[in-house]
């Protein structure tokens, strides 16, 4: 069991219990992602987040990085989509 050395909050599932920190290997080239340089794993629902929307969100702020994070989960994904029409 991992110590609570990062203090994890999940906008996507609201979990606090994380995986790993990791430095980031893809390249976000949309902002806010642009300066993202780790992400953190999520040991529920396994999704990479971003470290700046899931580590030390105070609580007032929960609401927000979900928010957020939705609205980017959703932008990667129809990318993807469109990059699977262009094969
Ligand atoms: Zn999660």
């Amino acid at each position: 069991m991992l110590s609570n050395k990062i203090n994890f909050f999940c906008p996507n599932c609201s979990s606090d219990k994380y995986i790993g920190k990791t430095t980031i290997g893809k390249n976000y080239k949309d902002e806010p992602y642009k300066n993202v340089t780790s992400e953190i794993q999520c040991a529920k629902c396994f999704m990479d987040i971003p470290s700046i929307i899931s580590e030390n969100i105070s609580p007032d702020k929960q609401n927000e990085m979900s928010k957020l994070w939705n609205e980017i989960y959703n932008h990667h994904i129809k990318k993807m989509l469109h990059n699977v029409k262009m094969f």
